[in-house]
């Protein structure tokens, strides 16, 4: 039986360098027997050098390969993340917004709040169950200079400078995790009899065996689509954003605050993220050509930043939203913009780019013989993600009630949103997304918690009566004052974000 022992990821973008940092952490034991992990990555073909938004799952997997949060902070430039707040998108109204904050809703495990606090009416949802929002309000970080490394007071992502992530994880990967890194233009894949790859050849001559190929080489997909040839499927009829335009905004002042949470702002025919670093806020403007010009895109995104947009050169990437029909084919498997992209409305790549790599880690066929089976199961798990993800974009431009463009018009018809999607919207009507339901499946992607974020928050009404029980109605209550009390707490206790930052950078937080 063919062993495999030896993985070649070409690409070295976030993709590349995590899915190698998760592999070679796990299976850093079998190294002295042969195992490696080699990573190829074009020294002419840059990295996408977007894509800063993260979830909290980067912190496990951060932790799990080995790296200090303090060098990861300082070396990244990053920042804390705390959510999302999307503003204008329910009404257009300038004044409207919502958060999606990345705390549970308080008493989450023991009580399905939403009945009671559909009860109370006009508060905000998000108010009412969490801090979070108040605390992003207030410009406050997630924790203390002496929380120790990875732990919050209040549940936290990233933001982070792509292209200083990419070289973070080289050093940690080569140093670190033995992982080799070559640095060369893979110029032609060599396939087998059977159609597996059998080795990648570079532009400088070298051949480079391996039993499993892992393609990171982002919009290219030069192993999966121009070897393997799996075809793409669109989703443009759903989610119909083809273009981004993406610039880095200086700050006025070093001083000035850094928000501690994405700001996703519509406009007439998409949106713009604004996510802040202590040293610049990286804002792009996402929109779909189909429904405004390129011009027009670029003038509310100058419009969005103001002044200092003036002297700011703004770089175009045209999209494709969709993914793959199939993800692992034969000896190949795609990871990153490799396996597909979709609108970063809720920054769920990297989080694809995790569970991928941890899956490919976890099941790692011990040889040959058992890969198809994983990777059916790899097939099945990552379609279905695409799938929950694409749907729960989707639910965003669902619950517009705006009608002034045709961007926004086209969004809410019927035949533009998923079968399952218009059903459980339905559902909705009568029972509320909560814990025990399929949202907290292990394959789900977004738990209940953030589908009740964006249906309240975008003013959905759920018809369900509170509970009569007395003992349920109390128990709501107490929940409630634990919130307020928690709120009062944290409003009180935690430092300012960009204080914390500058904190960061001159002592290091207590390791784990
Ligand atoms: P890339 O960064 O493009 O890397 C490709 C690698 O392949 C490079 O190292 C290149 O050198 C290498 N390569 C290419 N050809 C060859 C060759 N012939 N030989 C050798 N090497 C080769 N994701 C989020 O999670 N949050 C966000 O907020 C977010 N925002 C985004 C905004 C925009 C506008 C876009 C387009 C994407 C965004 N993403 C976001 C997605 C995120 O940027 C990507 O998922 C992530 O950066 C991973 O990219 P990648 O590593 O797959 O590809």
């Amino acid at each position: 039986m063919d062993k495999v022992d030896s993985i070649v990821i070409v690409g070295g973008g976030t993709a590349g360098w995590l899915t190698a940092g998760v592999i070679a952490a796990r299976h850093q034991g079998r190294r002295p027997h042969g195992f490696s992990v080699t990573l190829v990555e074009s020294p002419n073909v840059p990295i996408i050098g977007v894509g800063e938004g993260t979830w909290p799952t980067l912190r496990s997997t951060l932790r799990k390969i080995g790296v200090s949060e303090t060098d990861f902070f300082r070396e990244c430039d990053a920042a804390f993340k705390q959510g999302a707040r999307f503003n204008r998108w329910t009404t257009g109204e300038a004044d409207e917004g919502y958060y999606h904050p990345l705390m549970l809703p308080q008493g989450f495990a023991r009580l399905n709040l939403v009945p009671h606090w559909l009860e109370n009416g006009d508060e905000s949802f998000c108010d009412a169950v969490t801090p979070q929002g108040r605390i992003c309000d207030q410009g406050l970080a997630p924790k203390t200079i002496a929380t120790p490394e990875y732990e919050g007071l209040a549940n936290y992502a990233y933001h982070l400078d792509a292209g200083k992530f990419s070289k973070f994880l080289t050093k940690h990967c080569v140093e670190k995790l033995g992982v080799r890194h070559v640095l060369a233009d893979v110029s032609e894949v060599v396939q087998a009899p059977n159609g597996d790859v059998a080795c990648v050849k570079t532009a400088d001559g070298q051949a480079i065996d391996g039993d499993l190929f892992i393609d990171c080489t982002g919009f290219k997909a030069l192993l999966i689509e121009e070897a393997m040839k799996v075809p793409f499927r669109d989703c443009n009829d759903v989610l119909f954003c083809d273009t981004a335009l993406a610039v880095q905004v200086p700050y006025a002042d070093p001083s000035d605050p850094v928000a501690s949470h994405t700001i996703s702002t519509a406009q007439s025919a998409g949106w713009i993220w604004d996510i802040g670093l202590p040293t610049r806020r990286g804002v792009g403007h996402v929109f779909s050509s189909s429904h405004v010009d390129a011009d027009h895109a670029e003038r509310e995104l100058r419009d969005y930043i103001g002044p200092a947009a003036r002297d700011l050169t703004v770089r175009r990437i045209p999209i494709r939203s969709g993914h793959r029909e199939t993800f692992w084919k034969g000896n190949v498997v795609a990871v990153g913009l490799a396996a597909g992209f979709l609108e970063p409305l809720e920054a769920s790549a990297i989080v694809l780019i995790e569970l991928s790599a941890k899956m490919i880690a976890e099941q790692l066929p011990p040889n040959r013989d058992v890969m198809d089976v994983i990777a059916r199961r790899f097939n099945d798990t990552t379609a279905y993600r695409w799938g929950r993800i694409i749907d729960f974009l989707k639910l965003h431009y669902t619950l517009t009630k705006r009608t002034d463009t045709d961007f926004w018009r086209d969004n809410t018809r019927a035949e533009t949103i998923p079968d399952r999607l218009q059903g459980l919207m339905e559902l909705w009507k009568y029972q509320t997304p909560w814990l025990h339901d399929e949202f907290d499946r292990a394959e789900e992607v977004f738990p209940a918690a953030s589908y009740q974020y964006v249906l309240y928050g975008m003013g959905y009404r759920t018809d369900v009566p509170p509970g009569d029980v007395a003992a349920e109605r109390e128990l709501a209550q107490r929940v409630r004052r634990e919130n307020d009390a928690l709120t009062a707490r944290l409003l009180a206790g935690l430092p300012g974000h960009r204080d914390l930052l500058s904190k960061i950078s001159q002592h290091a937080m207590m390791p784990v």
